[in-house]
């Protein structure tokens, strides 16, 4: 049998091709049997470069069907996708086409100028452009070839994607994930989330990134479910929308948003049945509103780049209640576990690295052997970057990345701690805890906290109010009250920023 995941993808469209696959934004409707004949026509393009096997397709256009498409096509004619994040500038089109040398780029016939000679000194072959409006010579070429294509054969350890993680805490690194790797993910949660005939997905998140090209397109390709798709999250569009889908995926940033829209009410949600959020720490506020306005519980769920997903909470009641501030169970086939530092497993609701393994983990880091061997322990788990804990139910909760946790006098400090007490305070509508260097203590926690639209907080009060609650080893030593936190496409919080910016505030 072939272990191509288009091949699994392709089985799942319903039976009537000419039902409607995707309805976008723009008022488009392209049946599956288009889905089908587009991917043919793009694999077939790529066949006739006769590329070699492994070859990376590298994309870094606007999100669109064709898009999606260009992602399929690729798939289905055995290559590796690899996309870029749009707001990528010529400084790291330069890194990433030169770390992955792919043998075709693809891009928006505006960057044509600049990313052409990037990839041509790279040694790319192949350069097309694709723009979001059904244009570029990618369509052009493929408007020339059959639209019948017999999937390449593959084996599930063959690579079908390399993903470049976020950047939030270095520079982006190739995560290289298996046709295995991402059927099996898919395969996990269209049980988990109890996927059903009739779903129809709304589709706003990038298609660069694991959640929006993995997460919620194999969970509605998998189900032969309709996509309504939008190029860009536009809340009152959103929620015009919601009485139409069943599923909505979201970072937690996107469900702040839509909060703030009087539309969304019980009414527009009455056929939902699942809202997921991920990618980012959902407020437990934010968790809290979404249930008093919506009267649905947001499932958050937790993974990454390298792992798919890994952990969620729990879909059918039977299986637990959906617990705010945690990110749920290890999926069904994920072996997790909580270890510290000298590699002893930690006890119920004890603190440590989360380690993970499983069909979902991925091949490695490309072109990064000593990193990828670094990652994994003796026994083969991938260290995930995490730090959390298991309580007594087996519930997962993360308490902040390793590499941001602060070391202050010898005692650790976990930063989600400390803004948890802080977003609780009067007036904050949330904050970023850091550590930077202390010529005593090696570090020290530093609060950076926003305040809700028309109030105004005392940075001073809320170092006291702490005091009056936690040890003073956890105490920020200063703390400031500023706009905005930066956040990079995802709406993570770039911490590393902020680090930088506060690095000198003992020195
Ligand atoms: P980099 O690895 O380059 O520093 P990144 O880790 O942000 O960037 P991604 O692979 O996109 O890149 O993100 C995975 C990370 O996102 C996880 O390791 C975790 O820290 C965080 N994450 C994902 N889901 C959740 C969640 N539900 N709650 C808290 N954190 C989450
Ligand atoms: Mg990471």
């Amino acid at each position: 049998t072939n272990a191509n995941l288009f091949a699994a993808l392709r089985a799942a469209f319903p039976a009537d091709l000419d039902g409607i696959a995707v309805e976008t934004d723009n008022g488009l409707f392209y049946s599956w049997r288009d889905l089908e004949r587009a991917s043919a026509m793009i694999a077939n393009l790529l066949d006739a470069l006769k590329l070699e096997k492994g070859a990376r397709i590298a994309v870094q256009v606007e999100k669109s069907v064709e898009a999606m498409l260009l992602y399929l096509a690729t798939l289905r004619a055995g290559y590796v996708f690899l996309p870029l994040n749009t707001a990528y500038q010529s400084a790291e089109i330069e890194y990433f086409i030169g770390n992955a040398e792919p043998a075709v780029v693809v891009c928006t016939s505006r960057n044509a100028s600049w990313v052409g000679p990037i990839a041509n000194a790279a040694g790319t072959r192949h350069v097309f452009t694709l723009d979001d409006d059904r244009t570029g010579t990618l369509l052009e070429v493929a408007a020339q070839c059959s639209d019948k294509h017999t999937p390449a054969k593959k084996s599930p350890d063959d690579l079908a994607a390399i993903l470049y993680t976020s950047g939030t805490t270095g520079r982006s690194k190739g995560a290289m994930l298996t046709h295995g790797n991402l059927l099996s993910n898919a395969e996990v949660l269209k049980d988990y989330w109890g996927w059903t005939p009739g779903d129809v997905l709304i589709h706003t998140l990038p298609i660069f990134h694991v959640h929006g090209l993995f997460v919620a397109l194999h969970g509605a390709l998998l189900n032969g479910s309709k996509m309504l798709w939008f190029a860009k999250f536009d809340p009152k569009r959103i929620v015009a929308k919601l009485p139409e889908a069943t599923v909505f995926m979201g970072v937690p940033t996107l469900y702040v948003r839509l909060l703030a829209e009087p539309g969304l009410t019980r009414k527009a949600v009455r056929n939902m049945r699942l809202f997921v959020a991920g990618s980012a720490p959902l407020l437990i506020e934010t968790f809290d509103e979404w249930q008093a306005r919506t009267g649905h519980t947001i499932l958050e769920r937790y993974g990454m780049s390298e792992t798919v997903m890994l952990t969620s909470n729990p879909y059918k009641p039977e299986q637990g209640e959906r617990r705010g501030g945690t990110v749920g169970f290890a999926l069904p086939g994920v072996q997790l576990r909580v270890r510290d530092e000298k590699g002893n497993d930690c006890t119920t609701d004890e603190i440590g690295g989360i380690e993970v393994d499983g069909p979902n983990v991925f091949a490695g880091y490309w072109r990064m052997p000593e990193k990828t061997a670094e990652e994994f322990t003796a026994d083969g788990f991938f260290k995930t970057g995490d730090v959390g804990k298991i309580d007594g139910r087996g519930y997962i909760t993360i308490v902040g990345r390793s590499k941001d946790l602060i070391i202050s006098g010898g005692y650790n400090v976990y930063p989600a701690e400390i803004e948890g007490y802080i977003n609780e305070m009067a007036g904050v509508a949330e904050s970023a805890v850091i550590g930077v260097p202390h010529p005593d203590f090696g570090e020290v926690g530093v609060a950076i906290v926003i305040a809700k639209p028309g109030t105004v907080i005392d940075a001073d009060a809320i170092v006291a109010e702490l005091k009056s609650k936690l040890a003073n080893f956890k105490i920020p030593k200063r703390c400031f009250v500023v706009p905005e936190l930066p956040r990079n496409t995802m709406g993570k919080v770039q911490k590393a920023l902020l680090r930088a910016e506060h690095k000198g505030l003992f020195a």
